[in-house]
């Protein structure tokens, strides 16, 4: 553990809050102290009201913010005096303290308090810093953690047995804190769930947290459990599995009631704990900190048996239900993470980005259950607190916050040629409605061409079958199958007349614009079948098929052929619920292959000024890739749900068209 703390960037900050922001982003940059939005951070500030009175407040981390990321009106102004009294309360149900912490905020506008808003501000430090940092959640998961706890801090931390978080944490700390502080009592450890710094400035109480964290990882290295042995599993790792983890997918989907991406690693880490001979026992305990079960649920599921995943769940939630405080209705009874022999750590969320949530708390997860046993044992809580904090209304409510969801959240796009012009609209279009999209292209660019968890680029020929079969796979392990389908890749040769066309030009073009896009709906045909909402296709063929010209033979009979293609298509596979549409657009000059030279020299053959060469149409109008792009997304919604085999221009109108 490494302060990052730089005098010199300390020394940028304006003010308090300024400092409180520095510092929170500290902890945040560290995965191993917090993990998407977990911990929350606090500082108390004196200021003047609109009055002219003297007032404290406490500025706490706001809900829904993340400390790696947090700005100053991520921090919620609370007064401290109404935060005080409050903890003298006897009982406060989790709505009242929501709505007495919204109710006395100095800024109407500011998120929602941290629920640890009152345990922050009755500790009796202007500074004050929590995580779920993963060396002390190891040793406090472990059977003899209290001791531990006690031997590597003795009077440095205050320590609280577990207790829900919210109000009745905030209530035990007031009555434990005096007792136990000492003058050296720099922190506070939660049993099973993290650890409390504080101090008098910014720097201290960052700094101690660091040491406090530091002192917990030493122990863990003296007791000869840090350093994670590997075996090296040996995996196939050609063996193509996607028809598999499509069908598990589609399975999850029908039983959750929405469309759920599955992610698969299957990196030797990942292989190694699940080849690990006691996985059905350390894998079953539960999770690292209460607060992960939001994310992960309580148990992973071992295996690909989905029935009877879903049946233990329901028998957790009768077993606990009953105790809870109010009444609960059982959520969607899935798994967030699959350990499987083969394919590795899966993990499930309703966006790429909710998926790699899950990756990444587990890969945490993984490092702690691991030391923890080195130690001696891992040992979580028992299910009815972690059922407590899963159906705890707060967290239920930051879970409705983050959802709704665009039209095609939970489904998977591939589109061909996506490196550029038309295809890398689609993929934009696609993505903008909440699709994970697979973009493949010849072009190695495609790798790069946009970023996030919701994109992958592939480099592949699209008319070489086994590039075809290895990006399925790679894209169904990264997202769990193909829902829907841009087939855009093309080539557009320079114009020939039929008397001077080669054999040779005519057959590359056949390949690319033809017969792969044969290959590339054969091979994915399996996948579009198990689409939880029915597969897609939006084939991009072009106005030369209604309306050819000269010196065009071979481009305008592959787009006719591929035409024809998905009409036939739509005949065969209407009964698996897969739907097929065509674009032709005409005069789209936004791609590569048109430079201002090459439109100057055209529009000059047509006596025309580039700008009426590029509205040479009825409406009068320029076609972008874009309105290309947002048509062909639309084609996959529920707008065209009743739509198959249809061939739609999208050109500004063309009298020989028309
Ligand atoms: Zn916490």
């Amino acid at each position: 553990m490494k302060s990052l703390w730089s005098q010199e960037e300390a020394q940028q900050c304006q003010d308090e809050l300024d400092l409180r922001v520095y510092s929170s982003r500290l902890l945040g940059r560290d995965k191993t102290l917090v993990l998407h939005g977990g911990g929350n951070t606090s500082v108390k500030i004196r200021e003047k009201n609109i009055l002219g009175e003297e007032q404290d407040i406490l500025y706490v981390k706001g809900s829904g913010w993340d400390l790696e990321f947090i700005e100053r009106p991520g921090f919620a102004p609370v007064r401290m005096a109404h935060l005080l009294a409050l903890a003298r309360l006897r009982e406060l149900t989790d709505s009242q303290m929501v709505n007495e912490l919204k109710t006395h905020m100095t800024v109407a506008s500011a998120p929602t308090p941290s629920v640890e808003a009152i345990l922050h501000a009755i500790l009796p430090y202007k500074y004050v810093d929590h995580t779920h940092a993963d060396a002390v959640v190891t040793i406090t998961n472990t059977p003899n953690g209290l001791n531990s706890i006690r031997d590597i801090y003795g009077d440095k931390v205050v320590v609280l047995p577990y207790c829900m978080p919210g109000f009745d944490l905030a209530r035990l700390c007031a009555e434990e804190f005096p007792k136990q502080v000492k003058d050296e009592t720099i922190g506070m450890v939660l049993m099973n769930h993290g650890i409390f710094s504080f101090g008098d400035n910014a720097q201290e109480s960052y700094e101690r947290m660091i040491k406090l964290v530091d002192m917990a990882e030493n122990y863990i290295k003296q007791q000869k459990a840090w350093t994670l042995l590997h075996t090296n599993q040996e995996i196939d790792p050609h063996k193509s599995r996607y028809k598999d983890i499509a069908q598990l997918r589609k399975d999850l989907s029908l039983k959750s009631g929405r469309p759920m991406l599955v992610h698969f690693n299957a990196g030797l880490k990942n292989l190694d704990f699940i080849h690990r001979e006691d996985i059905g026992d350390i894998s079953q305990e539960g999770p690292a900190t209460p607060d992960h079960v939001i994310r992960t649920k309580r148990l992973p599921m071992l295996g690909l048996d989905l029935d009877s995943y879903i049946e233990d769940y329901q028998d957790y939630f009768n077993s606990h239900a009953s105790s809870s405080k109010q009444a609960v209705t059982m959520l969607d009874p899935t798994p967030r993470v699959i350990l499987d022999h083969e394919l590795g750590v899966g993990t499930v969320g309703a966006t790429a980005k909710d998926a790699a949530i899950v990756a990444d708390i587990y890969d945490h997860t993984i490092d702690i259950i691991l030391r923890a046993t080195a130690l001696g044992e891992y040992r979580a809580l028992p299910a009815q607190d972690i059922f407590d904090v899963e159906y705890w209304e707060l967290e239920q409510a930051k879970l409705k916050k983050s959802g709704g969801g665009p039209v095609f959240a939970g489904q998977v796009a591939l589109v061909t040629g996506a490196a550029s012009g038309i295809g890398l609209a689609c993929v934009k279009a696609l993505r903008a409605r909440g699709a994970a999209v697979i973009g493949l292209d010849i072009d190695s660019k495609v790798e790069g061409v946009l970023q996030g968890p919701d994109y992958l680029g592939l480099t592949c020929d699209v008319s070489i079958q086994q590039h075809i079969v290895r990006a399925l796979d790679k894209g169904v392990r990264r997202f769990g199958g193909v829902d829907m389908l841009v087939l855009n890749a093309g080539i557009f040769p320079r114009s020939r007349p039929i008397s001077e066309l080669s054999s040779e030009a005519w057959q590359e073009v056949m390949q690319i614009n033809l017969n792969a896009n044969l290959m590339i709906m054969r091979e994915t045909y399996p996948l579009l079948k198990l689409a939880p909402q029915g597969g897609r296709v939006v084939m991009m063929a072009s106005k030369n098929v209604p309306a050819p010209g000269p010196g065009a033979a071979a481009y305008s009979v592959s787009k006719a052929g591929i035409t024809q293609l998905a009409r036939v298509a739509a005949l065969e596979w209407g009964a698996d619920n897969i739907r097929i549409n065509t674009l032709h657009p005409d005069a789209v000059f936004d791609t590569a292959i048109w430079t201002e030279e090459v439109l100057k020299s055209r529009a000059e053959s047509y006596g025309m000024t580039v700008a009426e060469y590029k509205r040479k149409n009825i409406l009068k109008t320029e076609v972008s890739s874009h309105d290309v792009a947002e048509l062909a997304a639309e084609m996959c919604g529920p707008l065209f749900a009743k739509t198959t085999g249809a061939q739609l221009p999208v050109d500004g109108g063309n009298d020989r068209v028309i």
